[in-house]
């Protein structure tokens, strides 16, 4: 019986605590933090006035090419949100002050209140707000894309156009709002048209390089090394402390997918074939090619 009211409990409690996002589905900034920035208002992370939130707006357009647009800026502080409507035919972004600063507080980066500017912009861009459906998912996704678009182009970096969804989206979303990771996903592709994530071409690890060991009686391993794509060089290490290295060529790969290196030696009479097989297991075989006979040995990593 105890097991079973923790657990309702346990069910309970999120719900309980559940955070308030605002209409674009940004988490409303703690009282706490809206009370730190209260305090320091002249804190660098923060819109100074009206006119340099203005200006903003100004330059998140001007990324934009063939988009002229003029928005009615309106701050309107205490109603903890950030949002872009239409009245009387024109566009207007209202948002409040303290919200945006408390959000560039949480986060620790003034990109964060830049990006939901620029969120809100897109609406505005996409037309969302021409109907009065409010927000749907595709609305929010093509929001948070333009946003990443513009971020990269005014020279954010990929975690600073994230940096406000990263920390302030609801994790789960809501009937209005996709979840957090969807948000995300569609700034980075925003932010890829512009500034495609270099990819660096990954090194090709070589698989026949490095020591094969053996249980032969002379020969305790041989050490391969590629020289080239059709040549690899293997020394042989003798228990005796001898050691012979030989470049061996590229013959063929086996059915099974073994490739095969080879040199022959002694006047043409003898054939030393390297077999390397997917798994990392090398094969050697020695062939006397007079009396037409062959000794297999097996070699591993370890
Ligand atoms: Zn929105």
């Amino acid at each position: 019986m105890k097991k079973q009211i923790l657990l309702s409990l346990l069910i309970f409690m999120p719900w309980l605590s559940q955070a308030q996002y605002n209409r674009c589905g940004v988490l409303i900034p703690s009282q706490k933090s809206i009370n730190k920035v209260k305090e320091k208002q002249s804190s660098i992370n923060s819109f100074i006035s009206i006119d340099e939130a203005a200006n903003y707006i100004k330059r998140i357009v001007s990324q934009v090419p063939d988009w002229q647009q003029n928005f009615v800026l309106q701050e309107r502080n205490g109603i903890n949100n950030a949002y872009a409507h239409m009245h009387n035919g024109r566009r207007f972004i209202t948002y409040d002050n303290l919200f945006v600063e408390a959000l560039d507080y949480q986060t620790g980066t003034k990109w964060a209140s830049v990006s939901v500017l620029a969120h809100e912009v897109g609406h505005h861009y996409f037309d969302h707000v021409l109907d009065r459906e409010g927000s749907t998912h595709s609305k929010e996704l093509e929001a948070d894309y333009f946003s990443g678009y513009v971020l990269a182009k005014m020279g954010a970096s990929i975690a600073q156009a994230k940096a406000a969804m990263a920390k302030l989206a609801n994790p789960y979303g809501s009937h209005s709002h996709p979840p957090r990771n969807q948000r995300l996903a569609a700034i980075e592709k925003g932010y890829n048209t512009i500034k495609p994530r270099k990819v660096k071409p990954r090194k090709k690890s070589n698989p026949y390089s490095g020591n094969f060991y053996t249980q032969q009686s002379d020969v305790r391993y041989v050490n391969v090394q590629p020289r080239s794509n059709k040549v690899v060089q293997a020394t042989w290490f003798f228990n005796n402390g001898q050691k012979v290295s030989e470049n061996l060529h590229y013959s063929r790969t086996t059915s099974r997918g073994a490739k095969v290196y080879y040199n022959n030696y002694m006047q043409n009479t003898r054939r030393v074939e390297l077999y390397f097989f997917r798994d990392g297991r090398v094969r050697e075989k020695d062939i006397d090619l007079k009396k037409r006979r062959y000794t297999w040995f097996n070699f591993s990593r370890h």
